[in-house]
């Protein structure tokens, strides 16, 4: 069974037309787990990286090329080269983002970055190798100063007819995502996620995943390690698609990190002042800095 989203709406019907689901939006392909801040960020996934885990190119080819053969090449779709890693650091990144723009040439390139090695000047050829989209994450004052630069550069923008987008944030407290997995009760308070099929996520060992908040991977699809990534979706898609239909009714019941996961959910009690003044304790430090996510990326987050 096939979903659509219909009038901000996901509705179940009962043909599928294409063999992408018409909900699929983006493609993130995670290019590896390094980050060049992940030494400093105590609190990102990146942190606690040990081994470091490259995407072979040639699986990202086979990625690109199964999504165009598939039809995934239209103004709504996205390519995203990001799931707490840096794309920016990746020396293949040019390379891979000029063979996506030959092949899914009316699919936007979103570029998640800290804005480690980001000037105008790098900015604008990232644009003439295909980005269409900067989500640029600021730490420092300085490098504000700077994306703001990027901003007034490029900004609306058109470059070979495509607009180009550019958003920045300074960032004061990264969510504590490790924690927040885990200090999240069950709670009834659930928006729809509709993250499983919308996505496509593969991490950098080649796994097809769910999403980005399960950066340890305890759900997969399978590995692209050999395997034909057109394939492997197809076999995903029913069991994809069957967790975002669940997700679609509020039913989080399917998958348990998604029970835990606090994204899209109304806010829980654990995460007022006065449940804690009521239980005679004191709130965890965590908690207090983990109400919003810091990420924003066009999804409601409470
Ligand atoms: S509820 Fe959370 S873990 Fe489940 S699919 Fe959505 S974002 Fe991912």
């Amino acid at each position: 069974m096939a979903l659509q989203k219909t009038a901000g709406r996901i509705e179940s019907i009962d043909t599928m037309n294409t063999t992408l689901p018409p909900v699929v939006k983006r493609a993130s392909i995670v290019l590896s787990n390094l980050c060049p801040y992940a030494y400093c960020h105590k609190r990102c996934p990146a942190h606690n990286v040990t081994e470091a885990e490259i995407l072979p190119t040639a699986i990202i080819r086979d990625v690109l090329d199964g999504l165009a053969s598939l039809g995934f090449d239209n103004k709504n779709h996205e390519l995203g080269w990001h799931g707490y890693n840096e794309p920016l650091c990746d020396p293949r990144l040019v390379d891979l983002m000029k063979h996506a723009l030959s092949v899914l040439p009316n699919t936007g390139q979103l570029l998640w970055t800290n804005g480690w090695y980001l000037t105008e000047q790098v900015a604008a050829e990232l644009v003439a190798a295909g980005a269409t989209r900067f989500f640029l994450s600021a730490y420092t004052d300085s490098d504000l100063k700077r994306f703001r630069a990027i901003h007034a550069q490029l900004h609306r923008s058109q470059h070979n007819g495509r607009r180009v987008r550019v958003q920045y944030k300074r960032i004061q407290n990264l969510d504590d995502r490790t924690d927040d997995i885990e200090l999240y009760p069950e709670t009834s308070g659930y928006k729809i996620c509709s993250m499983p099929l919308e996505v496509i996520q593969i991490w950098p060992d080649g796994t097809l995943g769910l999403c980005c908040y399960d950066y340890e991977r305890e759900v997969g699809f399978g590995k692209l390690d050999g395997t034909n990534f057109c394939e492997l979706l197809q076999e995903a898609i029913p069991k994809l698609t069957a967790i975002h239909d669940q997700l679609a009714r509020r039913e989080r019941g399917i998958v348990e990190i998604c029970r835990r996961c606090p994204h899209r959910r109304y806010r829980p009690p654990i995460l007022a002042e006065s449940y804690w003044k009521r239980a005679g304790k004191k709130m965890p430090k965590q908690l207090r800095q983990s109400k919003h996510c810091h990420l924003d990326c066009n999804q409601e987050h409470e």
